[in-house]
This record gives C-alpha cells, structure tokens and sequence, in this order.
C-alpha cells in the first residue's frame, strides 16, 4: 500500500484514474497473480467492476492478495459464478467466439442472476397519470428513491453490489430519471413523502453543479412535508477526494451547507464495508469536512463473506465511525442478485456476527441495526433466536414495511440454519404463512385509500 500525504495530494490535485472491465486483468499489481488472470476476464465479462488507483494504492494490502478484504470486495473471483456459468462465458472467449456470441453467452448467464431482486422495478416504480416514473421508486410511504440519470456509476464497483445490473447496460433495467421536474411533480401530489433518498450508483459521482440542481430545486420547491434529504454514497470509502482536491469539491462542501441552513436534514447514506476504509488520512478529512457544513454521516453496508464475516470487523468499524463522528445505521444482509453465492451467509451466522459485534461496541455504537433484509415486504430484522413453546424459532421483526401497521411487530419463523433470506424462512408454529402475507393490505397506498374513504363513511 502506498498512502499518499494529505499535503502532497492537495499540492498536486489528485485526478482519480479508472480501470473497469476484463483490462483491469492487465494491471500491473496482478502481474504476480496470473492464475487470477483468466478468471478475472471470464467474470468481469459478466459482472461490472470498476477500479480506481486510490483503492488500488491506499486500500488493498496487496501482499495479503488475494484474500485482502478490500480486494475480495472490489476484484473479480471466479466462485462469484457458479461453474457452469463460468464454464460457458470461458469455452466462448477461449475460443475466440465473435463478439455476438461471447455478448449472447453473457446475456443468458446475467439474466440466471435475478437482476432486479425484491421485485424493484414491478412494484416500486410509481406512476402519473397511468405512466411509470422511470428513475422514481417509493415502495414505503415516507420515503422517495431517486436515481438521477447522471448519478448512475460509482467511483469503484463492490462486487456483491445489488444494482449491478445498472452498470452492465441492460436498457430494460436502467432506473434513471433525466429530469428533476419529474420528481418534484410526483411529489407535489405525494404529501407523506418526509424523505428523498438520492441514490444511483453513487450521486455524488455527479458533479456538483448537477448535484445543485436537485438539492437546490428541493428546497425551492418548498414541499411542506419534505424534511430530509438523503444521499446513499460510497465516495467516503472509495473517493474521499470527492472532499478534498476535486476541482468542485469546495463547491459541494457550501450545498451541503446552504441545504443545511435552508433547513433540511441532510444525511448521507455513507457505505463502508470494513474498517480499513475508515484509515487513510483522506477519509478521516474528508469525513471531518462534511461533518463541518452539518450534515449527518450514518453507515451502513451488507456483512458478506470473505470480506466482513467477523463480529470483531464489525466492531473495529463501528468504533471507529463513532470516534470520527458518524452514526452507525445498518447491517444488511446480502441481497438475493449477481454474484450472491460467493458473499452469502446464513441469517443464523449474520445474527451471530451482528451480536458479537454489538456486545463489543460502546453504547454510541448500538445505533447499529441488523442484520436486516431489504425483502419485498419491507425491512425485516432477525432479532435473535429462541425457543417458544418447546419449538426453536427466529424472532423477526419489521424495521420498515409496505403496510405502515406492520411496522415493529414481532413475528417468528421456524430455525432453519441454511437459510440465507426471508423466502427461505418457514413460519413457525407449524402456521402456513406469515401474518403479512395474510394480509389484504400489503402496500400503504392502500391503506391511504382505505383512511380517505373512512373519512367519508365515519
Ligand atoms: S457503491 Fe453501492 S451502488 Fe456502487 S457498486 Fe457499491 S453497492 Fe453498488
């Protein structure tokens, strides 16, 4: 690793360089790894990833290649395909295929690998006037999701990352909005909107000015509801010169101010996978300037295998976010999309890793929640596990939902040590189903319906 100063990044205005796709096997640093090689071009042919020098320099130990966790995170592995997957993308390049067939092989395989987990794009796309808002999801009742058109790439890939099939130029699956009319007429007509997440990719891959256009045209917007904006970042973790020596990086720290002071709470949603992130000088700056125009910097990242699958990594992590002043959000688990087999855990083992973590965290730390699954339903927690009425059961709870009401409410599932997501859970108590799968209003607007026509009948 070669940590460039502070001083010396700023004197000569550090540009980020990129490397993605089969070229980054070309590196330099892999020269020494060439039975990586192959199988780096085989399964970055499939999946996106995406490079740049700072993690390549200052976050990968590249003595510790291949099993450094920065590297496990961000580089291709040939178990992130199952065999036969890898097989058939393999025999088409090794053999020179034309490019049409080696494109075809790689087709079938990213459509086995459920692109759009949780049922995004069918449910959580709003609609206007009988249209769908491309770019706009809100699948829960207080919160928006906007994926700006030009916030749709991130400064360094994460393999386990669950919109991979934004990057891989799928048409059909691009969530993008080119406009920010669309979002601020949608939420003219959204009253219990408190909350816009900005999201991509990684917004703040934007340049500022773009960046302005949102944040700004929120806060003229004068939405009496609107009290948060939120902004769902990696750029501490993989560009924390974004802050720093970014020709507009001055310019981002004043929007960040002038947003806080227009009286918005403005948070973000920053994603750090392990603690190694947290070390460089950069990062401890960079965070210590956000920090500085009043915005809240609140973590969270999926636990994966090979990369934080340790209670002690989570600790270390959480600790030191609390000591640079951020607030430890989530714990998610790995989302059932792209290379999932290669980072998935059990949710027994999750709960054991969250739990060895959390005991050994500070109360400041504890803000942590988890581990959590962004499921179709809604957030839903495993809080622990116990045995009730003589059966072992996980005890499960909903952090957020589509029905509002099922919020908080405790449910249980039988104890099944394989399953790695909330399908893969059976009810407990030999009961059939869930309580919210029996249940007729599984979304809020529904619910919404359902209390306007109240008002007339009562
Ligand atoms: S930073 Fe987020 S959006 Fe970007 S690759 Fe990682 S998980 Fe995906």
């Amino acid at each position: 690793m070669h940590e460039l100063s502070l001083n010396e990044a700023k004197r000569v205005g550090r540009k980020m360089k990129v490397h993605q796709g089969p070229r980054i096997a070309d590196l330099p640093q892999l020269a020494e790894h060439s039975e990586l090689q192959r199988d780096i071009r085989v399964v970055s042919s499939v999946l996106p990833f995406k490079i740049n020098d700072y993690v390549i320099d200052e976050l990968i130990d590249w003595s510790r290649v291949p099993d450094d966790p920065i590297f496990r995170l961000t580089f291709p592995h040939r178990d992130m395909l199952t065999e036969r997957d890898f097989d058939s993308v393999a025999s088409a390049i090794d053999a020179g295929a034309p490019a049409k067939d080696v494109n075809a092989a790689v087709d079938e395989v990213r459509w086995r690998l459920n692109p759009h987990p949780s049922g995004q794009l069918e449910k959580n796309v709003p609609k206007q006037n009988g249209e769908a808002l491309n770019g706009l999801q809100h699948k829960y009742r207080e919160t928006v999701l906007y994926f700006p058109a030009q916030g749709q790439t991130c400064h360094s890939y994460c393999g386990y990352c669950f919109r991979w099939a934004q990057f891989v130029g799928i048409k059909e699956l691009k969530q993008q909005s080119k406009d920010i009319e669309t979002l601020l007429s949608y939420l003219q007509g959204a009253p219990t909107v408190t909350d816009v997440l900005v999201t991509g990719g990684d917004p703040l891959i934007m340049k500022t000015a773009k960046l302005a256009n949102i944040l700004d045209s929120l806060v003229e917007a004068k939405l009496p509801n609107l009290q948060s904006i939120r902004l769902g970042t990696k750029a501490l973790s993989f560009w924390p010169y974004r802050f720093l020596t970014d020709p507009d990086a001055d310019d981002l720290l004043r929007l960040f101010e002038r947003t806080v002071d227009a009286g918005m709470h403005v948070a973000l949603m920053a994603h750090f996978s392990h603690p190694r992130e947290l070390e460089t000088a950069a990062v401890e700056e960079a965070i210590r300037r956000v920090r500085s125009t009043g915005v809240v910097i609140r973590t969270q990242a999926p636990l994966v295998r090979h990369v934080n699958d340790d209670g002690a990594v989570w600790a270390e992590m959480w600790d030191k976010q609390v000591r640079l002043g951020c607030v430890p959000y989530y714990m998610f688990v790995e989302r059932d999309t792209g290379s999932k087999q290669y980072f998935e855990l059990p949710l027994v083992q999750a709960l054991r890793v969250y739990s060895e973590a959390i005991e050994k965290c500070s109360g400041l730390a504890r803000t942590a929640r988890g581990p959590s699954m962004s499921a179709s339903p809604g957030k839903v927690v495993v809080d622990g596990e116990s045995v009730v009425a003589g059966e072992r059961v996980l005890n499960l709870r909903f952090l957020q939902a589509r029905n509002p009401h099922w919020v908080g409410r405790p449910f249980y599932a039988a104890y099944d040590p394989r399953a790695t997501w909330l399908d893969g859970l059976r009810p407990a108590f030999g009961e059939k189903r869930f309580f919210f799968e029996e249940d007729a209003v599984d979304d809020w607007r529904q619910l919404e319906r359902d209390d306007d026509l109240s008002r007339f009948v009562g």
